[in-house]
C-alpha cells in the first residue's frame, strides 16, 4: 500500500471482524483510520438541541490537498485541544464522529465500508467514493467564527 500514508502492513487480515477495539494494539487501531479528514472539520453543535453541523472550515493544522494532519505526531504543541481517540475516549465521541468514521461503525457494531483502504488496500479509494473532505476545506485562519454557520455542509457520505 505505497501509496497510504497510514501503515497498514503486517496486520491480521479482517482483524477489525474479529477483534473487539479494546482488544486491539496501537498498530490496529491507527489502521482503522480511512483518511477522510472529517473529523478535522469545526463542528458547531446547539447546545439546547445537541445537534451538531459540520462545517467546511478546517483545522488549521489540516492540509486540504493531502487530507492529513501537517503536524500529526506533534500536533497538540499547535492544536492542544485536538482528541485523542481511544477504546477509552470513543463513547463520549461517538455522538459527533462522522456518521462513515470507522471507529464509530465499529463502536456501533457495524462493518466497514467496501471503501474503507484496509479492505480496497488502496488509501485513494476513500476519495474516489466521494467520502472524504480533499479538496473542499477552507483553513479556519481565514474565516472569523462567527461566520463559520455561512460554511454548514452535508456530511460527504
Ligand atoms: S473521521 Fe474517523 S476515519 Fe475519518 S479521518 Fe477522522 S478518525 Fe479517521
Ligand atoms: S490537529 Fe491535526 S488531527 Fe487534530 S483536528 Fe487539527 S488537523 Fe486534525
Amino acid at each position: 500500500m505505497s501509496d497510504d500514508p497510514i501503515d497498514r502492513d503486517g496486520l491480521s487480515p479482517r482483524f477489525w471482524e474479529r477483534k473487539p477495539l479494546s482488544k486491539m494494539n496501537a498498530a490496529e487501531w491507527e489502521a482503522l483510520c480511512d483518511g477522510c479528514g472529517k473529523c478535522c472539520l469545526n463542528k458547531l453543535e446547539d447546545e439546547e438541541t445537541g445537534q451538531v453541523d459540520l462545517t467546511r472550515v478546517a483545522c488549521r493544522l489540516f492540509d486540504d490537498a493531502t487530507c492529513r494532519c501537517a503536524q500529526y505526531d506533534t500536533r497538540h504543541s499547535f492544536v492542544p485541544e485536538c482528541i485523542v481517540l481511544s477504546p477509552e475516549t470513543l463513547e463520549q465521541h461517538a455522538y459527533w464522529l462522522p456518521r462513515t468514521c470507522a471507529y464509530r461503525l465499529l463502536h456501533l457494531g457495524r462493518p466497514l465500508y467496501d471503501w474503507h483502504p484496509l479492505i480496497s488496500g488502496r488509501a485513494e479509494s476513500v476519495h474516489e467514493a466521494g467520502v472524504s473532505v480533499r479538496g473542499m476545506t477552507v483553513p479556519e485562519f481565514e474565516v472569523d467564527d462567527d461566520a463559520w454557520e455561512d460554511h454548514i455542509i452535508d456530511e460527504p457520505h
